[in-house]
């Protein structure tokens, strides 16, 4: 299945960064008004999700989601249930949180020459945005999110030798 994409409105940026982190294309811009949110949604194809049930109702919105909760995890968990989607593992942490580009591999010694020195001596593989040049690997967060997503009630789909 295609990964959906999404279009967060501006009251949301807290679950576009969660998306974002989850690794969906999770676009978000808080200085876009309604109409061209709108506008953006239907020319990118992309699941318009938004807290205004008047922006839906009296726009012509095709793929929307109306978020009910003030949580960012009932969000989530809403966005993740609708669509059917389980999380996988291997796509957490491949989108930049800034700027919502897919990440690419860096080379690991122009990268260990711009992280911590920690970071630099413990970490063997690193990421970069090519929107912004920040730097990620991947250390420890992957099981700590993916165990911070479990006790959300978020189905993460498994790997025997990871679920201990
Ligand atoms: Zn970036």
């Amino acid at each position: 299945m295609l990964a959906p994409r999404f279009l967060v409105d501006a009251m949301l940026g807290s679950l576009a960064r969660w998306l974002r982190i989850l690794g969906f294309d999770a676009a978000y811009d808080p200085t876009v008004d309604d109409a061209e949110l709108v506008e953006q949604a239907l020319a990118e194809d992309r699941i318009l999700l938004t807290r205004d049930r008047r922006l839906v109702l009296r726009r012509r919105a095709r793929r929307y989601l109306l978020i009910e909760d003030d949580g960012v995890e009932s969000q989530l968990r809403q966005v993740l249930d609708a669509l059917g989607i389980d999380i996988d593992p291997a796509d957490v942490w491949g989108r930049c949180l800034r700027c919502n580009q897919p990440l690419e591999t860096a080379e690991a010694a122009w990268a260990r020459e711009r992280v911590p020195p920690f970071v630099a001596r413990t970490q063997r593989r690193f990421r970069r945005c090519p929107g912004c040049e920040r730097i990620y690997w991947r250390a420890t967060h992957v099981e700590a999110m993916a165990d911070r997503l479990r006790s959300m009630g978020i189905r993460v789909r498994g790997r025997p030798d990871a679920s201990g």
